[in-house]
C-alpha cells in the first residue's frame, strides 16, 4: 500500500493549524519613532511600550544636516542605573564602534550612529524587559547624553 492513512493526514493538519494560530496570537511587533536634531536633542522625552508587545521596532531619524562625526546620534536603551557608566564607556569606544562598549551586556538595545539625513532601525524582543524596572534611552555620542535622554516605559 502506498496510500497514507487518513489518521496520519488528520494529525498533520491539526499540528499545523495549531502552530500557525499560536504563533500569530503570541507575536506583536510594536513600532516606535524618534528623531535627533542638529541642536543635540531628541524630539521625545518619553517612549512607552505596552506589556503585550513581544517585539519593538524602533526607527531613529536624524533630521539635521551635520555629519555623524560632528553631530552623530544613536539610540541606546539601558537600565536607568547604567546610564552614567555606559555613556562613559561608550565615549572611549569611539565612532567606529558607534560609541558603544563592544559586547556590553548593560546595552539592552542600540542603533548605530547616524548623521544628518540618515535613519536607522533596531528591533528587539521585550523578553529582555521587566515591568516596573526604570529604563532610559540616551545618545552615547560624547557629551550628548546630558541632553539626549528620556524615559522608556514598559508595561
Ligand atoms: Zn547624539
Amino acid at each position: 500500500m502506498t496510500f497514507r492513512s487518513p489518521i496520519a493526514l488528520t494529525a498533520i493538519a491539526v499540528c499545523c493549524l495549531l502552530g500557525a494560530g499560536s504563533a500569530s496570537a503570541a507575536a506583536k511587533v510594536c513600532t516606535l519613532e524618534i528623531a535627533g536634531t542638529d541642536a543635540m536633542q531628541f524630539d521625545k522625552k518619553e517612549l512607552s511600550v505596552a506589556a503585550d508587545c513581544t517585539e519593538v521596532q524602533l526607527t531613529l531619524k536624524h533630521t539635521g544636516k551635520l555629519a555623524a562625526n560632528v553631530m552623530g546620534h544613536n539610540w541606546v536603551l539601558l537600565k536607568a542605573a547604567d546610564v552614567t557608566a555606559v555613556s562613559t564607556a561608550g565615549m572611549a569606544a569611539g565612532l567606529e564602534k558607534n560609541y558603544l562598549p563592544p559586547g556590553d551586556k548593560r546595552v539592552l538595545a542600540a542603533t548605530k550612529i547616524v548623521g544628518g539625513g540618515q535613519s536607522t532601525q533596531v528591533k528587539f524582543s521585550t523578553s529582555i524587559l521587566k515591568q516596573g524596572e526604570a529604563y532610559m534611552f540616551i545618545c552615547t555620542f560624547p557629551g550628548h547624553s546630558a541632553l539626549m535622554k528620556g524615559t522608556f516605559k514598559f508595561g
